[in-house]
């Protein structure tokens, strides 16, 4: 029998849905592997790894640790090379986060392996991802050795969760050491709501937004949609926003089941980090923007009607 690590993602205590997808996509690789999932974190560890149990993974290891509070390349590299070392798996499965796009290379060079990053779909054995920022996709195989993927997230559904579901929770000691980068203090931007990159709608808006007051209707409309709020870098740039939120080649990719672009162009690289979303609205005054090649449904407006008659409507459902 094969066997799967699905690396999990903690962040404050708790998983990420992402977690979840890492181990629905290392059954769609091998439906007869045992799936272990894997937890780094620096507390709740055995709790979390009964979790990913209970949304399919076989068991669990976990690697308890201060150092794994937060995110380093450092601490993350020694906690996942000493459960690789343990388990010695066929397949290897994480998130393509910036915490996975930073571990993903680390490790495959050190287990002197492939990867295949950023896939969004199993089809059969073969991974497929978007390549020239989601205008193709191909796919690819792995013939032999370690088969190490990163999944985008919000592309491979997890499975349904089963709380009757249990097994063993492995934990490992693991001495972690020689840190050339320890965080002492993060800031984090007091983030209202949802989560971008795992959002499954984001109202997202433009340089025609026109200012950071010109964001509180989509944020109203946001509200009421239980979306997050996202924006082009024409936003960013003209300080209408954090760049936190910016979506996008140089920001973040999502894939959520609806996203409404608002004051919107449609630049190549905007589209790259959405154009694979399931449903796209586009609210624009200009018929001929680009971002109407791409959406699913176009409203040609002045987006200060438009979006406090779309909240209206949502209010009223
Ligand atoms: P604009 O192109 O100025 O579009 C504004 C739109 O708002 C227009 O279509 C206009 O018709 C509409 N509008 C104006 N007023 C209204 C109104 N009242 N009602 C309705 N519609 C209105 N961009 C990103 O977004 N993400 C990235 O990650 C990114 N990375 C980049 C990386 C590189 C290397 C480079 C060179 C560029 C990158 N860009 C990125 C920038 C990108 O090329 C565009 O400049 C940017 O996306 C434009 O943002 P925008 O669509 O908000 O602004």
């Amino acid at each position: 029998m094969t066997t799967f690590l699905a690396f999990g993602e903690a962040r404050d205590g708790e998983l990420r849905i992402l977690s979840y997808e890492t181990i629905a996509a290392a059954k769609q690789i091998d439906e007869n592997a045992e799936v272990v999932g894997v937890v780094l974190a620096d507390q709740n560890t055995e709790s979390l790894a009964n979790e990913m149990i209970q949304y399919g993974a076989d068991r669990a290891v976990v690697v308890e640790h201060d150092n794994l509070k937060e995110y380093t390349s450092d601490a993350y590299t020694q906690a996942a090379m000493a459960v690789i070392e343990e388990e010695d798996p066929d397949g290897i499965v994480m998130g393509h986060t910036s915490a996975g796009k930073d571990l993903s290379p680390r490790l495959a060079n050190k287990l002197d392996s492939g990867l295949v990053s950023d896939i969004t779909n199993v089809d059969g054995g073969e991974f497929v991802r978007p390549i020239y920022s989601g205008k193709a996709f191909e796919k690819k195989t792995v013939k032999d050795g370690l088969t190490f993927v990163t999944i985008r997230p919000n592309n491979i559904p997890p499975l349904e969760k089963d709380e009757s579901r249990s097994g063993d929770v492995n934990a490992i000691e693991v001495d972690i050491k020689d840190l050339r980068t320890i965080i002492k203090d993060v800031v984090r931007k007091a983030s209202e709501g949802v989560d971008l990159s795992e959002a499954n709608i984001i109202v997202a808006g433009g340089r025609g937004v026109k200012s950071e007051e010109g964001f509180e209707p989509l944020y109203e409309l946001a509200d009421e949609l239980g979306a997050a709020v996202g924006a082009s870098r024409g936003a960013c740039d003209a300080g209408y926003c954090d760049y936190s939120l910016q979506i996008g080649q140089t920001g973040k990719v999502v894939t959520p089941d609806l996203y409404i672009a608002v004051g919107i162009s449609g630049a190549i690289q905007h589209l790259a980090g959405m154009s694979n979303s399931k449903v796209i609205v586009a609210i624009n005054k200009d018929p001929e923007a680009n971002i109407f090649n791409v959406a699913d449904y176009g409203i040609v407006g002045d987006l200060f009607d438009v979006i406090p008659k779309l909240t209206e409507e949502v209010k009223a459902l």
